[in-house]
């Protein structure tokens, strides 16, 4: 998610990764339910997008977030990602949006952002 989040393990060994999971839920707005390698915890707040919304003439790295979930499901070539939204972005996530049953509006909001990040 965009925003505070940290990844933690136990420093030196003392208390178990399920304890410090615990421990995240009391403090942390979303801990993430597979704790197995380390603890995560963000400050998620569920009513809202993961990702700021992204669109044409954005030029930031959540649209190289984007662009390279793009590239992963075959919608850009690799020379695309370059953080700058423009007209092969815009065309790419219209196509996108339209195989996924979204609304073709080449607007990155939290719709487009979960279908192309399902698993965030
Ligand atoms: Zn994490």
């Amino acid at each position: 998610m965009a925003g505070k989040a940290l990844d933690m393990v136990p420093y030196y060994g003392n208390i178990t990764l399920e304890q410090m999971y615990k421990i995240a839920l009391s403090y942390w707005t979303f801990v993430e339910p597979d704790y197995s390698s380390h603890v995560h915890g963000d400050a998620r707040d569920p009513g809202s997008p993961y990702y700021p919304i992204v669109q044409y003439g954005s030029q930031n790295v959540y649209v190289a977030t984007c662009q390279d979930a793009l590239y992963y499901n075959g919608y850009l070539t690799l020379t695309d990602i370059d953080g700058i939204f423009g007209d092969i972005t815009k065309n790419a996530v219209i196509k996108f949006q339209k195989d996924h049953n979204l609304t073709p509006d080449g607007i990155v909001g939290s719709q487009t952002w979960s279908a192309l990040l399902p698993d965030t």
